[in-house]
């Protein structure tokens, strides 16, 4: 019951703005996701049929222009990267080596501590010495005795105004790391990979873990085509830079991932390029498709019809030529040299009367016809035609 109710604060203040505890779910950087486009925090959606994918959005835009958003980032892979990461600079030796750099700090601290010490004390046995000239004066004499009330009065202030300064320093001070916090840390390490990978851990625990230790992640997938850019700012104050490779998943989940299929498939279409072509242009920019698998010719296929996107023929918009370069003949060609319908022909090809190629599927035929083959489909027709009248 409690714990409910802390949740639905934590909750409230999350939705609130600001920068609440680990809501449920399984994005593990939610809240510390800054968008590496424009600065903004992003926000978790839940895309998918079960909501059970999520997305890093940046919503910056949306509400201004009504355009497109800034950029959304596909989770799994960066929290992977991240937890990777995060697991590899809590290796027992990189804790053995911040632990030795913590002794070096504390050691400093520890003899600014009795610099403190010092000054304290001296500063409070200075008012009382002062407290006790103010006694010895006797009441008559009011002029000592003001003057003396009055350095009484200094020195105190000056204990307040030293323990005011010590108390800020005390909580800009790092905290000392005793004997037992270095060897609870080491086992921590020791174990902390087993805890982060058991079953019984839940999301929130290991986005509490990683708030321990990371401040903020700046994702960028804008920047490096294919690429998803995560800059780590860790709790020290230190940054370091990944990469991982953006996957398509599935093509109906992820906006940021299809438009940029879509947009480049568009283009390279336009750009007179066979559906091959074009798998093989993405897959060289780095771009995958579904569960990280290289694009087929069959994948730009279906893609291309799921959006409407048209093959741009290999004679543009403009109608077939009778004839190609290359001597072959179009079907409209085919079907005036030997005197025929479009249709005819068509049947020609499927019976396997004519043969011709297409470069792919929904490209225009190009069929092989030499003047003997005319002149033999010529007759065949007529001949044809002769039966049929006969068998009128
Ligand atoms: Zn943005």
């Amino acid at each position: 019951m409690a714990n409910q109710r802390r949740l639905a604060d934590n909750t409230n203040r999350y939705e609130a703005g600001h920068r609440g505890a680990p809501r449920k779910g399984i994005a593990l950087l939610q809240g510390l996701a800054v968008c590496g486009q424009c600065g903004r925090r992003m926000t978790v959606r839940y895309s998918g049929p079960d909501s059970a994918c999520p997305v890093y959005c940046c919503l910056a835009d949306r509400n201004q222009t009504g355009s497109s958003l800034c950029q959304e980032v596909r989770a799994p892979a960066v929290d992977e990267l991240v937890a990777r990461t995060l697991l590899k600079a809590l290796e027992p030796d990189q804790i053995a080596i911040a632990i030795a750099a913590l002794d070096e700090i504390a050691e400093e601290t520890r003899s600014l501590e009795k610099q403190w010490a010092l000054r304290r004390e001296r500063a409070r046995y200075d008012a009382e010495r002062a407290r006790r000239q103010y006694d010895t004066v006797e009441p008559e004499n009011r002029l000592v005795a003001r003057t003396l009330e009055k350095t009484w009065e200094d020195k105190l202030r000056l204990v307040d105004e030293i323990e005011q300064e010590y108390r800020r320093w005390r909580d800009r001070e790092p905290l000392v790391l005793q004997a037992q916090d270095h060897a609870a840390l080491q086992e921590l390490a020791e174990n902390l990979p087993a805890i982060w990978h058991s079953e019984t851990t839940q999301p929130e625990d290991r986005k509490r873990i990683l708030r321990f230790i990371v401040q903020e992640v700046v994702l960028d997938q804008k920047k490096i085509r294919g690429q998803v850019v995560i800059r780590i700012l860790w709790q020290t104050g230190a940054t370091s830079e990944h990469q991982t490779q953006r996957r398509v998943q599935s093509y109906d989940r992820d906006y940021g991932e299809l438009e940029l299929v879509r947009e480049r498939i568009t283009q390279l279409n336009a750009a007179g390029d066979m559906d091959r072509q074009i798998a093989k242009i993405l897959n060289d920019e780095g771009i995958r498709s579904a569960r990280g698998k290289l694009f087929s010719y069959e994948n730009i296929w279906l893609l291309r019809h799921r959006w409407g996107i048209p093959t741009a023929k290999i004679n543009g918009v403009a109608a077939n030529p009778p004839r190609w370069p290359d001597g072959t003949y179009s079907v409209q060609g085919a079907a005036a040299a030997i005197g025929v319908t479009a249709q005819t022909i068509f049947d020609y090809l499927a019976q396997g009367l004519v043969h011709g190629r297409q470069s792919t599927k929904g490209q225009p035929w190009q069929i092989s016809l030499s003047s003997d083959q005319i002149d033999q489909l010529q007759r065949r027709l007529q001949r044809t035609r002769r039966s049929k009248k006969g068998a009128s």
